[in-house]
């Protein structure tokens, strides 16, 4: 499940129960929160994901950079002269949405403010988790439905709605005032590949594993 297993498993659980004949088929679902990544699921159990052998592969994320350039890391080496403690601080402290904004990597800044620096942060979030549905719709084989996770992709009509925008080639729709409202349900009945607003609970993930574990009957 990569390193959101917590939550996709949860994502994976509650779909399988609000619409069980496409929890069975091909989901791609984004966890967007501070941390951020995306999982591909299939029969509800994860097939790719787009974080690596650490966190910091993917998509942007509030302080970390998520996929870059392997020469980028070269050149900061040895043209910036750069330590690879500096460099780790950078990547995961300093990079992503607070990065490129300078500002911040708390999103709803970012939505509030005017700097042109803020909306390239945003602009370039919403294209990596773009390009990476359609990466993992590949890696799936086809797409039949999208859910939307963790505090960005839970409460963000914004981003959720310039992201399912350039996903219309893949049969993605929504209904501009269910996306507003964070609807379960964002898609008109009869889209191709509908998308889900689903509120993740990783807590109560962690509780059931432990019941398991401790060999409690599950309530
Ligand atoms: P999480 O790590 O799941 O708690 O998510 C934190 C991220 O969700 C931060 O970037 C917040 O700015 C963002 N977030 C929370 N609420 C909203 C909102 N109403 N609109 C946009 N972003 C939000």
């Amino acid at each position: 499940y990569g390193f959101h297993g917590l939550s996709y498993e949860y994502l994976a659980k509650q779909l399988a129960y609000v619409v069980p004949e496409l929890a069975e088929r091909r989901v791609v679902a984004a966890h967007l929160g501070n941390g951020a990544s995306l999982c591909a699921l299939h029969q509800g159990k994860s097939i790719a994901s787009s974080m690596g052998f650490t966190a910091l592969d993917g998509i942007p994320m509030g302080t970390r950079s998520g996929q870059i350039d392997p020469g980028v890391l070269l050149y900061l080496m040895t043209e910036k002269g750069m330590t690879a403690q500096e460099i780790s601080d950078l990547l995961y402290k300093n990079a992503g949405l607070k990065g490129i904004s300078g500002l911040s990597n708390d999103m709803r800044v970012l939505e509030a403010a005017d700097a042109p620096e803020a909306a390239l942060a945003i602009e370039y979030f919403v294209h990596r988790v773009r390009r990476e549905i359609g990466a993992l719709a590949a890696e799936l084989g086809g797409l039949d439905a999208i859910v939307f996770s963790g505090g960005i992709g839970e409460n963000s009509s914004s981003v959720r709605a310039r992201v399912l925008d350039g996903l219309r080639f893949l049969g993605a729709d929504y209904d501009p005032e269910a996306n507003q409202k964070n609807s379960l349900w964002l898609s008109p009945v009869g889209t191709k590949t509908p998308a889900f607003v689903i509120r993740t609970d990783e807590e109560w993930m962690i509780s059931q594993h432990v019941r398991a574990l401790m060999s409690v009957p599950d309530r």
